[in-house]
């Protein structure tokens, strides 16, 4: 299946958005690509389709705002920057929605909610009450909460889980490149963009996984990882470069490429 049909077909649609794809070069919310964002969600709710957004950004928007914490490696004061810059992130995500009377919704998650049976199930219902009353819920990992042993690490993987909690048709990861390439498209020219990747677990033997971009978090390898755990529960991932103009209505009308990862028949 194209990634055009898919799209089109697609009901319920996972969208998460990376540092890099939603910070300018200083590390502030660029506002104005958020506003592009709401107008291609707007156009997909025209179609009927309901959508989250899992995002990140939000220690890089901390940063930012408070430039004086900037070097300290220390963790608490990384979840620090976390709680200052979540609150930008959302301020940012709440007024562009506003404008166009749409509400959105926090949710906050750490690996602990994924594991337990009830807090599953209170997500799942509240997740589905905001999308049902038209609000848009905006996903993150509960940074000020999460140490090592129950961080889930990077979004790629909460949006994953996300998706799959919520039954999603699609996820749709959007970064700052096309989607897969055989090597890291920053590093070699000559990287060739994987359209369609059929079985995901044999994609080492075809892709070269390189270094991560500047705020990145995860780099391809986590997409990768994102892309088995929704494949294994039938939903289908695409790789798309966030940063292009009008990436999910262009997708969606079959104009632009990027990586389809298929869960296997
Ligand atoms: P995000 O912040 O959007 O989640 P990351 O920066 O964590 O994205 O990861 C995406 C980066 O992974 C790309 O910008 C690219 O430089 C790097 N990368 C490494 N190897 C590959 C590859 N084989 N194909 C595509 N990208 C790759």
């Amino acid at each position: 299946m194209s990634i055009s049909s898919l799209m089109k077909a697609s009901k319920k649609i996972v969208i998460k958005i990376g540092t890099n794809t939603l910070s300018d070069s200083e590390g502030h919310v660029d506002k104005d690509y958020l506003e592009k964002l709401v107008q291609q969600i707007i156009i997909l709710a025209k179609e009927g389709k309901q959508v989250v957004i899992v995002t990140s950004g939000a220690r890089i928007a901390g940063v930012a705002t408070l430039g004086k914490w900037k070097l300290k490696e220390d963790v608490h004061y990384k979840q620090a920057l976390c709680a200052i810059g979540q609150v930008e992130l959302m301020d940012a995500y709440r007024r562009v929605f506003n404008e166009h009377d749409i509400h959105i919704g926090q949710m906050l998650f750490t690996k602990e909610d994924f594991n337990d049976y009830s807090r599953t199930l209170n997500i799942r219902n509240t997740l589905f009450t905001l999308i049902d009353e038209g609000v848009i819920p905006i996903i993150n990992e509960n940074d000020t909460v999460s140490y090592e042993e129950i961080k889930i690490g990077d979004n790629d993987t909460l949006a994953a889980y996300t998706a799959n909690l919520w039954n999603a048709d699609v996820l749709i990861l959007l970064s700052d490149i096309d989607g897969i390439y055989n090597k890291n498209p920053k590093e070699y020219d000559d990287a060739v963009l994987i359209e369609e990747i059929s079985d995901v677990h044999e994609i080492d033997k075809i892709v070269k996984i390189g270094e991560a971009s500047s705020f990145g978090t995860g780099g391809i390898h986590t997409k990768i990882e994102a892309a088995k755990l929704v494949n294994e529960c039938g939903i289908p991932m695409i790789l798309a470069n966030g940063g292009k103009e009008n990436i999910i209505i262009n997708l969606l009308e079959g104009r632009e490429k990027a990586s389809l990862f298929s869960p296997k028949e």
